[in-house]
């Protein structure tokens, strides 16, 4: 069944109860009254019967037609009978027939027919006119069985047309096209929109029976083929399922996976198109968790998650009112604050966050303490120093970091200069290990015993192309920053067991101390470069020490054993350098393969005040059997003390400071 045309002319709704149908008997058309309510029909004319393959009008009306009748077509004509009841329509559709069986498409035109018991029935009428080409046919069928919402309304409002899709969509009366909107602006910027360039397409929300949906919107002026009066064509689609999948598509892009806050992308993006008008500051809060690899190492990943969740959830509490929150990966989380009245009152909100992350959290049965290090710079969007906020709040919180973490820094503008020299510092380093930049110098260890230099640490000197011979102090921490220190440290390893392997061959039994950083001993290729080291044919078994400080060994003890003991296996002896001023415990510390211990240098420059925690450390040494090396000896006094303590070795400027290869040599020549 198609609506083909919509009201031709007005025509007054069938008021009496009975029509003279002997009229429509004299008539070639084929004409009949069908009961919606009892799906049969009610009169036919000669011309019907024929249409509907009938023998007579009575065996026509005998017919139950609602047996083969679709549920569709029933909705349909249900929706008929009430339009009938409200309104004068008059209806021209294709309907297809099924007289014998066989389908046969005839247009119908319907209007409302008034039943003696008061009910609505439909008068039809069937003609073949020489409009039902098979093109036209098609078309009416097309357009009666789309699910693209059809529309013909009359300029100022009400409907002249809806096609079945459309008549299904909406409950109840239309009176203008404005009703289907559920933002009446919307409505009011597409007419303005259809008046000025005669067309408009957009996304809203309509609101239909099945409540509030999306549709894909085409509207165009046209005129009213029936009048001529000008009417709006509008054509929807319902992308109701499409939009939300794209929104759930969008969501999921802007989001964090873990924590359901957003992600550095969508900050990203936020921030690159930032460019208020106002002058209104703003503050990026930019934190992470401290120590957060403690941890994940100590509780497992699951409960490092839990803790990133928890604390996602805090943030967003304190900052509820439109700032946005994000975290960039790992524990780093970022806070873009609109809200807020002034320095004085942004602190207050941090200090807040902080207070909300310090509460416990509890996983299963562990309860986890957390801090957290802050670094905030605030920005004006319409200043012309908005610039990379983000690395701005990122080198505050590096400052958070580097001065015992769990603070608050606001970014200055020395801090910038500070940063900008130690990426110059970072780009040099990078530079100078890739150019061999980088040169052992040694510094003798002499035996108080025999008076002989017995072995010599490896110290590592930087050759500047600018600013000639750099020593450690500048540049070490920032290769164990940047993770520079692995290459770094993997090039002296070689270049000092080289050297061993060199003096071993010229006569000179000298042992060779190396420095192992922190994130040297960390890095997982460590035991790789060691037994790389040790494969070599010369390789000098015992001579090589390597040198580590007491924080390396804070952690699990029974997986830093089995390190240590790999090792010691290679061939290389151990060292614990600057003894004395972590805080290791002595209790698993000394159960470690150890050779060596070396008293830091303050213990002797604070000789002879420091002398009981030297003299333990001396008594420590004897006991597990370890060489104990006094370093920083800068004095007789000094030596003399040592010396009458049994102390094993001396290092410091006194016999010699660290040398270039060639003056160690010379130093340790027979003079
Ligand atoms: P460290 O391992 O404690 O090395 C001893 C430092 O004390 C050296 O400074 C040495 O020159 C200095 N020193 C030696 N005797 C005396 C003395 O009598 N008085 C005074 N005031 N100082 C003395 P340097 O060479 O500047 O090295 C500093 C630190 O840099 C080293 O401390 C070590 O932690 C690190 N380092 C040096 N070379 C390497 C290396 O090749 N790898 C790694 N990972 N770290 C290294
Ligand atoms: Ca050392
Ligand atoms: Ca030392």
């Amino acid at each position: 069944m198609t609506a083909r045309s919509n009201i031709k002319k007005p025509v007054p709704a069938v008021v009496t109860s009975e029509i003279q149908f002997d009229i429509a008997h004299r008539l070639s058309l084929a004409v009949w009254v069908f009961d919606i309510d009892q799906s049969r029909i009610l009169q036919a004319n000669p011309g019907a019967c024929k249409l509907w393959g009938a023998e007579s009008e009575a065996e026509l009306c005998s017919r139950n037609l609602g047996r083969d009748m679709s549920v569709t077509v029933e909705k349909r004509l249900k929706q008929y009978q009430s339009d009938f009841s409200n309104s004068d329509a008059i209806f021209k559709e294709l309907w297809t027939l099924y007289p014998n069986g066989m389908p046969e498409s005839v247009m119908v035109t319907y209007r409302g027919f008034t039943l003696a018991d008061g009910r609505m029935a439909m008068l039809c009428e069937a003609a073949s006119s020489a409009d039902d080409t098979p093109e036209n046919l098609r078309s009416a069928e097309a357009l009666l069985h789309t699910d693209v919402l059809i529309m013909l309304f009359s300029k100022d409002g009400p409907p002249l047309y809806l096609n079945p899709a459309a008549r299904n969509a909406f409950v109840g009366p239309i009176s203008s096209y404005c009703n289907l909107f559920l933002d009446h602006d919307e409505c009011r910027k597409m007419s303005t929109q259809v008046e000025i360039v005669g067309e408009f397409r957009v996304v809203v929300k309509l609101k239909t029976g099945g409540g509030a949906r999306w549709f894909d919107i085409t509207t165009k002026d046209c005129s009213d083929a029936a009048t001529g009066r000008p009417a709006i064509l509008m054509t929807a689609i319902d992308v109701t399922q499409l939009k939300e999948a794209r929104d759930t598509a969008r969501f999921l892009a802007d989001r964090d996976q873990l924590t359901n806050v957003y992600n550095r992308t969508y900050l990203q993006t936020q921030l690159s198109n930032y460019n208020g008008s106002d002058d209104r500051e703003n503050a990026i809060i930019f934190f992470d968790v401290d120590r957060f690899k403690l941890i994940n190492d100590r509780h497992g990943h699951q409960t490092g998650d839990t803790v990133l969740k928890e604390i996602a959830k805090r943030v967003g509490n304190c900052f509820p009112e439109g700032d946005l929150v994000a975290r960039l990966g790992g524990d780093e989380f970022v806070v873009l604050v609109q809200n807020y009245a002034g320095v004085r009152d942004l602190k207050v909100k941090i200090e807040k966050l902080r207070q909300a992350i310090a509460e416990p959290i509890e996983h299963e049965t562990t309860r986890i303490d957390v801090t957290i290090s802050v670094g905030v710079s605030i920005f004006s969007p319409a200043s012309s120093e908005f610039g990379d906020v983000l690395g701005d709040a990122d080198i505050a919180l590096y400052a958070s970091k580097q001065q015992g973490r769990d603070r608050v820094t606001f970014f200055s503008h020395a801090m910038g200069v500070a940063a900008k020299a130690r990426d110059r510092l970072e780009f040099e380093l990078k530079r100078g290990i890739e150019r061999d930049e980088f040169e052992l110098y040694y510094q003798p260890r002499l035996d108080f015993s025999s008076g002989h230099i017995v072995g010599a640490e490896g110290l590592v000197r930087w050759n500047h192309p600018d600013r000639g011979l750099v020593y450690p102090g500048e540049f070490v921490s920032v290769c164990e920053e940047t993770g520079l220190i692995e290459e770094l440290g993997r090039k002296v390893l070689f270049a000092g067991c080289q050297q061993a392997i060199e003096w071993k061959k010229a006569g000179l039994d000298l042992a060779v101390s190396l420095n192992v950083s922190p994130r040297q001993f960390s890095d997982p290729g460590l035991l790789q470069t060691l037994s790389d080291i040790a494969a070599q044919p010369d390789f000098p078994h015992g001579q090589i020490e390597l040198e580590v400080t007491e924080n390396v060994l804070i952690g699990d003890p029974a997986s830093i054993t089995a390190k240590l003991k790999t090792i010691t296996s290679m061939g290389y002896r151990l060292a614990i350098d600057d003894f004395g001023t972590g805080y290791s415990n002595l209790a698993y510390i000394l159960q470690f393969p150890l050779s060596c211990l070396k008293i830091d240098q303050s213990f002797i420059d604070n000789l002879p005040e420091s002398g009981p925690i030297v003299q333990l450390i001396l008594t420590l040494g004897q006991q597990i059997g370890a060489t104990v090396v006094s370093e920083g000896v800068e004095t007789n006094a000094q030596f003399d003390w040592l010396a009458a303590r049994n102390c094993t070795q001396a290092q410091g400027f006194l016999i010699s400071r660290a040398l270039s290869v060639a003056d160690f040599e010379a130093f340790c020549a027979p003079h």
